[in-house]
């Protein structure tokens, strides 16, 4: 493990996050939205969360721009990062295979929007949230950056702690009981810790 390697392995990060969400992205758009939260603080949320994810990885490659915070790369730390990235790709795919139909980008409710209570659900309430927390703290590893590589989880944690409660509210609004019975029998992001 080197740190040509450990980018190699973001990169396929960063792939499998395309490969995984792109078919439910375009399924999406066909279904039409009965509640929306697509307000100013979303789409910054999700702006910075682009920006942490993607733009600064690659700006730390291509260009001069943070390297006076950069420090020697640790093998132990690369592969720390790459079990932390095939966790998040494996509860990616799982998540958005549960969810299925009601899946979507920003905090919204759609027809035929049904509660999912399987799969993964069955043990925490955001795996997909969770999924972000584990592609963060890959990135944190797997570069050896003092800004670019724990960057992403500022804006995970700020992403999650801000929209989480906004989106059990939402699912409360929709859902009522049941989802109120769902919250009270499972976590949200670790089973029987948090
Ligand atoms: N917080 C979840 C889902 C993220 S996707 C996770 O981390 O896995 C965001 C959308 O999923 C929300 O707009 C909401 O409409 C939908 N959603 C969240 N939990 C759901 C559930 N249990 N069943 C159905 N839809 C859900």
């Amino acid at each position: 493990m080197n740190e040509t390697i450990a980018a190699l392995i973001w990169a396929l990060g960063l792939t499998a996050w395309f490969v995984v969400r792109y078919p439910y992205h375009r399924r999406k758009r066909r279904l039409k939205v009965v509640r929306n939260h697509w307000d100013l603080e979303e789409r910054s949320m999700l702006f910075f969360t682009v920006v942490t994810l993607v733009l600064l990885p690659i700006l730390h490659w291509t260009s001069p721009l943070f390297q006076a915070a950069d420090y020697p790369f640790h093998p132990a730390a690369g592969w720390l990062g790459t079990l932390a990235l095939l966790g998040f790709v494996w509860l990616f795919r799982r998540s958005h295979k549960d969810l299925g139909k009601n899946w979507s980008y920003t905090l919204e409710i759609r027809e035929e929007h049904s509660l999912v209570t399987a799969g993964i659900y069955q043990f925490i309430r955001h795996p997909m949230y969770a999924a972000f927390w584990l592609w963060a703290l890959a990135q944190a590893l797997l570069i050896p950056n003092l800004i670019v590589g724990p960057a992403s989880l500022v804006s995970v944690a700020l992403l999650y702690f801000r929209r989480s409660p906004r989106e059990e509210r939402m699912m409360l609004d929709t859902f009522g009981d049941q989802y109120r019975a769902y919250a009270a029998r499972t976590a949200r992001l670790i089973p029987g810790v948090f």
